[in-house]
């Protein structure tokens, strides 16, 4: 095993970049391939999760000494709502630190010079000042509810910077907000609030309801992005030299943000979603539910600066998530039987309705 302190700055190749994207088969990791795949000029490494267990130490360390890698995306992790991340904190925190230290270390043992870590809106303190800016991490206590998965993820961008600061290696993160897009998780119990509006008001359409009960009083602000914007945001940041990234922040704040800057009250998300769907009934909120956090919005003004900004507007994400979903749902009984070439529409609805976990 070849084990280097200081990385040669010139370890990466510029032509057929090999890229490693762990979690091509979730939703951001799904969006990451698309936008690479639309760029051009890499070879991409893809491994699903029955193919290589990212938590299992020997297998990463197998991989990763048999495969030649240039960069890592680590988009994989262990995801879910608010239900999930209460349900099941000891998964939450044990396999996302597994991943975490599997894939980081073994990236540095095996001379990989460049990694993105994916890590997520929640590690900020619950009180954060609005909008939320980098330098907030670690300034309070966390939402309890996910704070084992937010410990597990600070622990990600602290490796990450800790390699850099010791062994000169250019592992970078970013802090998306709300991503929603194709791809996404419609599971009843393990979902986060837009995909989970989106299927309770598609059933309720389907299934001649005039009734749909949103959980709190409505009030709350949230940010969402659409996730081929995130994905963009991600080649933008890699795309940049390490000297322009470190001025962004320091060697032991140097995540950035990654935000569409828009905020929408949970009602008027209701609204939009119904109207998307084409469902006519009524919305009642029930406020006897908590509300959360009343304001989440990230200050994404450090990735702004770089060039990058949102293209997808909400109304328009919305409609192309919806199509992808309801076109899933028609595909899922044949979906997982027919066989389709591979890129085509079948084969993308068969994916989408891999992921409802009905
Ligand atoms: P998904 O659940 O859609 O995708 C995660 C992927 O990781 C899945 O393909 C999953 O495979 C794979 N995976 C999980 N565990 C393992 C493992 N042990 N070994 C190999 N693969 C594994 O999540 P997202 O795409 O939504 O999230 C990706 C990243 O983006 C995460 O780090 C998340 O924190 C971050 N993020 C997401 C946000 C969102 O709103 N969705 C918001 C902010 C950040 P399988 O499904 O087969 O288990």
């Amino acid at each position: 095993m070849r084990i280097m302190n200081k990385l040669p700055a010139s370890s990466v190749r510029q032509s057929s970049e090999r890229i490693f994207v762990a979690g091509h088969r979730g939703m951001v990791g799904a969006a990451l391939v698309r936008a690479l795949q639309a760029r051009g000029g890499s070879q991409l490494i893809l491994r699903s999760h029955p193919g290589l267990d990212l938590s299992n130490a020997s297998d990463v360390q197998r991989f990763f000494a048999s495969t030649a890698i240039d960069t890592v995306y680590l988009a994989a992790a262990r995801v879910g709502g608010i239900h999930a991340n209460s349900h099941y904190p000891a998964e939450f925190i044990l396999q996302n630190l597994q991943i975490e230290t599997n894939v980081i270390q073994q990236a540095w043992r095996h001379g990989i010079q460049k990694l993105l870590f994916l890590g997520s809106s929640c590690i900020y303190p619950r009180m954060a000042p609005q909008p939320m800016a980098e330098d907030s991490l670690l300034a309070g206590p966390l939402e309890p509810s996910n704070e084992p998965y937010a410990i597990a993820k600070i622990a990600g961008i602290k490796l990450c910077e800790s390699m850099n600061r010791q062994y000169g290696t250019d592992y970078r993160s970013v802090m998306p907000t709300n991503l929603y897009g194709p791809g996404d998780n419609y599971h009843l119990h393990d979902s986060h609030v837009l995909p989970a509006m989106i299927r309770r008001f598609h059933e309720a359409v389907e299934n001649n309801h005039h009734e749909v009960v949103i959980w709190g009083s409505g009030r709350p602000l949230r940010e969402f992005l659409y996730v081929d914007d995130l994905a963009n945001a991600c080649l933008h940041l890699m795309q940049q030299t390490p000297e322009v990234v470190a001025a962004l922040g320091t060697p032991q704040c140097a995540h950035l943000n990654v935000g569409s800057g828009e905020e929408i009250s949970i009602a008027a998300l209701a609204q939009l979603v119904a109207e998307v769907i084409g469902f006519e009934g009524r919305i009642v909120f029930d406020d006897s539910k908590p509300d959360g956090t009343p304001r989440k919005l990230l200050d994404s003004s450090k990735l702004r600066s770089l060039g990058w900004q949102p293209r997808v507007s909400l109304r328009e994400g919305l409609q192309r998530t919806v199509r992808q979903f309801q076109l899933a749902q028609q595909h899922r009984s044949v979906a997982l039987t027919v066989s389709a070439p591979p890129g085509s529409v079948n084969q993308a609805a068969r994916h989408e309705a891999s992921r409802l976990r009905l």
